[in-house]
Formats: structure tokens, C-alpha cells, sequence
């Protein structure tokens, strides 16, 4: 059906599958005879109870998460997880933190607020271009864990490679890569996202976390909702909890795991990335600002010569009806963010559009 929806590359919140939106639009007024709509609901019904562990379901089997894994779903954002990593599992009071752009900065200001930071690789020197090596980090005895943002979703760059963290516990930041690609995630202690860049609505994080790493010998001090020990012990449900991401996230996995899982999604989303890439590397007036090796697949950031011209490009794809794609404030140019909901047809118009642009300014 024809909605007159846009392709919409927004970094977040950002597009969701055409078919999950249909369903939660025919569940809205009466959800499967319960009477009511999800946003009516007690969360201690059993209906609701349902939802829950549905949802959580389907992700571990989406992610083939190993049963010494909680799996949370807490409100606050990611940015809220950036201060209840350190709290939670800083023991020694010290950790080891890759700066590869804003969010991984983010991270560290926070983190610095609880304990020790060893700030043991950064491309800062390039902008936040490239993705530093990070194969023989000087990483102490008793740092408590090594800290990546996996995909940086302002600077567009991506690791090809996990840290040789030496033993240490590998904490990753996946927002905006959450679920784009098959993960191994028994290499992880914990992966935490924020749903809204691409699963579901904002409101949410879900952290996937290695049971041995959940203590409850914590600060007391500590805001009780902050606590993992006890937002395990209650089922993520020790107060209300977003109901509504929790009902739609859950579709998202659902749907993923029937078109194919994982793995069809990688095909997708490197199929995608590589119609604009191609773009962009034959392109004489836009050109990618990312080191190849460490492209993103999700976050596309672009320029030309100009920010005037850039702003120009922006002004011309909105009114062209391709919304979002203008660049962070804090790094200009464009940017097409291309989560997994945007079909390949949104990606294949776009680049039609630019190449169109680009001939007729050249006339
Ligand atoms: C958007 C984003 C965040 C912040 O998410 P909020 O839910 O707005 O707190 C953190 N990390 C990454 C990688 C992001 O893309």
C-alpha cells in the first residue's frame, strides 16, 4: 500500500519495517482480544507477561545469546548506560576506553566521574576518521573492562575487528550497528543499544549482559533503577517499564527472524552500503570523509568541496522528498543513515538523485 511515506535517513529515531507498522497499526485498538491497546495494559498482566517474554525470545534466538546472558530492558537511553557501566562494573575503579568519536567520547566524560579512565587509543588526531589499532593495547592488570562504541553514528565508522582487550571483558556500545549483522556474543561481557536508531521506538536500551558480571556489592548510593542486579532479579520490571518500546522492539525481532535472520540482514545492509559507496567513490563532487576500512554500514557521512554547496545538496533532497540528511551540527556535510528497515530502494533513489545533481550542476 501507498502511504506517502518518505525514504527518511534519519540517524534516530529512524525508519521501522513497513510490515511491523502494520501489524502494531491493527493490534492498536483491541491487542489480540485482550480488550485493550498495549498502551493500556498493567505490565503485571500475563498478557503483557506474554509480550515480554516473547520479545526477549525472539532476540536470543535472533542472536543465539548463550544462557549465561541476561538480557535487560531499561529506560534512560544509552546515555544513561554511559554512567551504569562504570557504576556497575567498575570493581577496581579503572577502565580502559577506545576514543573513536562523539559517543565514545560521551562514554569517557561520564566514566570519568566514577573511576579511572585509560583512554588507550584515539583517532582524534584525523577527525575521528579511521578506527585506531587497537591489536596490542596497553591495557593494566586490573582494569575492569575495555570499552568500545561500535559503531560511531555521527563520524560513520565502524570496527572490523574486535580489541585484543588481553583477557579483560569487552564492553560495546552497538546503538546504531544493534542487530545489523550477525554478533558473536559470547566475545562481549556486555553490548547494550539504544532501540530508536535500529529496532524501535525511543525510550529503551537493551543490555545483553554475562551473568558473572552482575554484582550487588554496589555504591550504595546508587539509584536503585541504575542497578543491574536488580533490574535482573525483577525481570526488568522492578518499576513500569516502556511497555510500548518493549511490544514493538519484540515485533522488530520477530520480523527479523522471518525474513531470515542475521545473516539475511548483513546480506541487505552490505548490499545497500555498497550502492552508495560506489556512489561516492566514482563521485567528482561528493566523496566519503571515512578511511575505507572502517566504513560504516549504517551511517553514511558525505561531503563536497563546500558547506555551502553541502547545504545546497540538503536543501535539494528534502524538497526531492529523501528527508534527514544533513550531517551533525558538529560535523557538517551530509550523512544517510541506512538502518535496516530502509529498503534498497530508498538507497538506489538517492543515489540516482545525487548523480542527477551532480550532472546538472556540472552543465
Ligand atoms: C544515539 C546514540 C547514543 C545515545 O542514545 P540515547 O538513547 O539518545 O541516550 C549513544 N551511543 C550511540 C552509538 C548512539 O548512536
Amino acid at each position: 500500500m501507498n502511504y506517502g511515506r518518505t525514504y527518511n535517513f534519519s540517524a534516530g529515531p529512524a525508519m521501522m519495517p513497513e510490515p511491523v507498522l502494520e501489524e502494531i497499526r491493527d493490534e492498536m485498538m483491541n491487542y489480540r482480544g485482550s480488550g485493550m491497546c498495549v498502551m493500556e495494559m498493567s505490565h503485571r498482566s500475563k498478557v503483557f507477561q506474554q509480550i515480554v517474554d516473547e520479545a526477549e525470545a525472539d532476540l536470543r534466538a535472533l542472536m543465539n545469546i548463550p544462557d549465561n546472558y541476561k538480557v535487560l530492558f531499561m529506560q534512560g537511553g544509552a546515555t544513561l548506560q554511559f554512567a551504569a557501566i562504570p557504576w556497575n562494573l567498575m570493581k577496581n575503579g579503572k577502565a580502559v576506553y577506545i576514543e573513536t568519536g562523539a559517543w565514545s567520547k560521551k562514554a569517557i566524560a561520564e566514566a570519568k566521574k566514577y573511576g579511572e579512565v585509560i583512554v588507550a587509543a584515539s583517532s582524534k588526531d584525523r577527525n575521528f576518521s579511521y578506527i585506531p589499532d587497537v591489536s596490542d593495547l596497553d591495557i593494566p592488570e586490573d582494569a575492569d573492562y575495555v570499552y568500545i562504541c561500535e559503531n560511531e553514528t555521527i563520524h560513520g565508522l565502524t570496527y572490523q575487528q574486535l580489541p585484543n582487550t588481553k583477557g579483560h571483558i569487552l564492553v560495546s556500545d552497538q546503538s546504531s550497528m544493534f542487530l545489523s549483522k550477525p554478533c558473536n556474543v559470547a566475545d562481549y561481557g556486555m553490548i547494550y543499544a539504544g532501540v530508536q536508531k535500529n529496532v524501535g521506538p525511543a525510550g529503551m536500551s537493551v543490555i545483553i549482559i554475562r551473568e558473572d558480571l552482575i554484582r550487588e556489592d554496589l555504591d550504595p548510593k546508587m539509584p536503585v533503577y541504575m542497578r543491574y542486579d536488580i533490574q535482573a532479579a525483577n525481570g526488568s520490571m522492578y518499576n513500569t517499564p516502556n511497555c510500548w518500546a518493549i511490544y514493538c522492539c519484540g515485533k522488530v525481532f520477530h520480523y527479523l527472524r522471518e525474513i531470515g535472520g542475521l545473516e539475511e540482514m548483513a546480506r541487505r545492509n552490505e548490499e545497500k552500503a555498497k550502492i552508495l559507496y560506489d556512489f561516492l567513490d566514482s563521485s567528482k563532487m561528493f566523496r566519503g570523509t571515512v578511511e575505507k576500512k572502517d566504513r560504516s554500514l549504517m551511517n553514511v557521512p558525505f561531503v563536497t568541496e563546500s558547506a555551502e554547496l553541502d547545504a545546497e545538496v540538503v536543501k535539494a533532497t528534502k524538497a526531492a522528498g529523501y528527508d534527514n540528511l544533513k550531517g551533525h551540527k558538529s560535523v557538517g556535510g551530509l550523512r544517510a543513515s541506512i538502518y535496516n528497515a530502509m529498503p534498497k530502494e530508498g538507497v538506489v533513489a538517492l543515489v540516482e538523485f545525487l548523480k542527477k545533481f551532480e550532472a546538472e550542476y556540472n552543465k
